[in-house]
């Protein structure tokens, strides 16, 4: 077939399977199918980068990381609603509907708690998308929009001008996932779905915000050239023939119907995938719209109904502890089944010690539980006249409930943590720290290969690495004897990573990267490590006192020196690679900006500790040097204006000797 040809059709095909799964929720093929055309398009579009079509599915990610958000003025301004928080409200407005019009028609829909977004679509193209700002003037996310996959790129029969209005959203599930893996990397997580969807369309690179799977339902028609609408029914439906994917509304007629909906939206709220923080009932006549106009705030015509958060009283039956893949211990009530905003609700969150204490919660005490859009809901008070004789003070387990070792509580924070080096609770997040770049460098060990390692019962701890069969690693999922033979022969190269990138996958708290190598220059060896003393620690330049009893602490752990005696018998090297400390730049403080010619920055970094100076990322006072390489950004001109002597690449090498 003609090249240009089976582009055209793969993308249209590709975009018709995609519409299918993503909006209609009926996939025809399987995603294998897909996937495999979908590479096939971009094998074609590679060798024929001229027939790529603007709508084509591989153009949703873009390369390039984008540098920022440039104003958009809107061309028809994103109103916000007045709210309403009752029925007698509600009716309110109703009548007011009622007084000036004849027998008014209305529509509801939910109200999602998301990004209010205007789509502009000139002839049929997607041409620009962007936030409500400030309802006059937004920002332009079109690269993040794009990557959404139920946002036409093209739409059929296109008028020659179409804005739209959507709201943006995380849907729960992805949320949850979300979440997950901010835990498993120690991000701190997100509060709730709508913070989630606003930091991912602030992210500048889309191949970020396409992994986070945001959704859009769209909901009004802001302009259009050549077509008229009477109803804003009449206009969602035409929305629907151009495959938007569009708000799920009734068209309820009059007020009593409207309010049944607005009803059933609350007591059901919970069963959508996004969360919702209210209902919208609007005018249906769109003629009848514009005779009323817009306040200076918000347009007459409609109103956003506001659930109020339901509360529940229950009985709290038991206080169970989870370990998360940090180690954190976890409280949740277990909650006699109470039925909340259309969910049966069973545990509630208890966050850690300082909530229990603060609300004084013991087991058997009837509390008031709420569930206000996050997804798993929260004890408000205790009903202290309910509470039966004999209960006590809830504390905290001293030992981790999954391994048995000692806790302690964060020198910073709430939480309180296992310290077992081996807990299973934490294998997963220790088993990717430990092969990450920047630890022990092992190669293809990521998070999908660490799970199956684990959950396959091939390693139970990041020592068992050293004695996988190539064999039994070829038999997992996705992989192969080649891809099997590579990760052993890369754990095999990691045993000589050394003492400080060992010291870092460890994972001993507060030791990161830096305080790795400053410790394996020093020390020398983990065994020499091992015996120094709090002085001795606390001597070594950036090792404060809170970390050099982490670092006790750990070694003080039978888990730990479990861990340390199998990596020793392993053939891992506990010997420090790296120079002992010179004292050159002692008390210097560098910032590297630009690229260097002759090293990465990673290894600019590494010379200069070796050197027992300092490198900072900021521009400060405190700054002794700056070396300024190739293309150097705002830290030159920051140098600059502070006066910090800048050097080029030439006089940071001679520098170096
Ligand atoms: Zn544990």
């Amino acid at each position: 077939m003609d090249p240009r040809e089976e582009i055209r059709k793969l993308t249209a095909e590709l975009n018709e399977h995609s519409y299918r799964y993503y909006v209609q929720d009926a996939p025809t093929i399987s995603d294998f199918e897909y996937d495999a055309k979908y590479r096939h398009l971009e094998e074609l579009e590679a060798a024929y980068p001229d027939f790529a079509l603007p709508d084509s599915p591989t153009k949703r990610v873009g390369g390039e990381a984008i540098s920022g958000f440039d104003p958009v003025e809107h061309q028809v301004p994103l109103e916000s609603l007045t709210d309403v928080f009752s029925e007698e409200e509600l009716l309110a407005f109703h009548e007011r509907m009622e007084q000036s019009l004849e027998k008014p028609l209305f529509t509801v829909e939910p109200k999602i708690d998301g990004l209010s977004m205007a789509l502009i679509y000139e002839n049929g193209v997607f041409v620009k998308g962007a936030t409500r700002g400030d309802g006059k003037v937004g920002e332009d996310v079109t690269e993040n929009l794009k990557t959404i996959r139920t946002i036409p790129l093209t739409i059929p029969d296109p008028p020659e001008l179409l804005i739209v209005r959507g709201e943006v959203y995380m849907p729960k599930k992805a949320f949850e996932d979300l979440n997950e893996r901010c835990e498993l990397n120690g991000e701190k997580p997100f509060a709730n779905p709508r913070n989630a969807a606003a930091g991912t369309m602030r992210q500048k690179d889309p191949k970020k915000v396409s992994s986070r799977h945001l959704d859009i339902l769209i909901f009004n028609v802001q302009a259009v050239r050549g077509i008229t609408f009477t109803t804003h029914a009449e206009s969602l439906e035409y929305l629907k023939s151009k495959r938007f994917k569009v708000i799920p509304y009734l068209l309820a007629g009059d007020r009593e119907s409207a309010l049944a909906e607005v009803r059933r939206i609350g007591e059901e709220r919970e069963n959508y995938d996004f969360a919702i923080d209210g209902a919208v009932v609007k005018l249906n006549d769109l003629s009848d719209r514009e005779r009323l106009g817009s306040t200076a705030k918000a347009p007459r015509w409609a109103v956003a109904y506001k659930y109020p958060p339901e509360k529940k009283e229950t009985v709290v039956r038991d206080i169970v502890v989870q370990v998360g893949r940090t180690g954190v211990l976890t409280p949740k009530a277990v909650l006699d089944p109470v039925r909340l905003a259309g969910t049966t609700v069973g545990f509630a969150t208890l966050h850690n010690q300082d909530v229990i204490d603060g609300l004084d919660l013991r087991v058997g005490d009837t509390v008031l539980v709420q569930k206000a859009g996050e997804i798993i809901p929260e004890i408000l008070s205790v009903n202290k006249d309910k509470r039966p004789a004999g209960t006590v003070p809830y504390k905290l387990p001293e030992r981790c409930p999954v391994c048995g070792s000692p806790v302690a509580r964060d020198e910073d924070g709430a939480f309180i943590r296992c310290t077992g080096a081996e807990c299973p609770a934490q294998q997963l997040r220790n088993v990717i720290h430990f092969a990450s770049k920047n630890a022990m460098d092992i190669d293809g060990l990521g998070e999908s290969l660490a799970q199956s390692l684990l959950s396959s019962g091939l390693i139970a701890t990041v020592a068992d690495l050293y004695s996988l069969e190539a064999e039994k690693v070829a038999e997992l999922e996705r992989m192969g004897k080649k891809s099997a033979a590579n990760l052993i022969a890369s754990i095999e190269k990691s045993k000589s990573a050394g003492m400080a990138r060992l010291l870092f996958a460890l994972g001993i708290r507060q030791v990161g990267e830096a305080a790795g190598r400053v410790l394996a220059r020093r020390f020398g060896s983990v065994e020499a490590l091992e015996k120094a003393s709090l002085e001795e620690l606390t001597a070594v330049n950036d090792v404060g006192e809170t970390t050099a009893r982490y670092i006790l602490d750990w070694f003080s752990n039978p888990q730990s020196q479990h861990l340390l005696s199998r990596l020793r018998e392993a053939g891992v090297s506990f010997a420090s690679n790296e120079e002992p400390v010179g004292d050159r730049f002692s008390g210097m403080t560098f910032v590297l900006t630009g690229g260097l010619d002759s090293m990465s920055r990673d290894e600019a970094k590494a010379r200069i500790e070796a050197l027992g100076g300092k490198v900072s990322s900021s521009v400060s006072k405190k700054t002794s040097l700056v070396v300024a390489g190739e293309s150097a950004g705002s830290k030159l001109t920051k140098a600059q204006e502070l006066g910090v002597r800048i050097i080029d690449e030439a006089a940071f090498l001679e520098l170096l000797g």
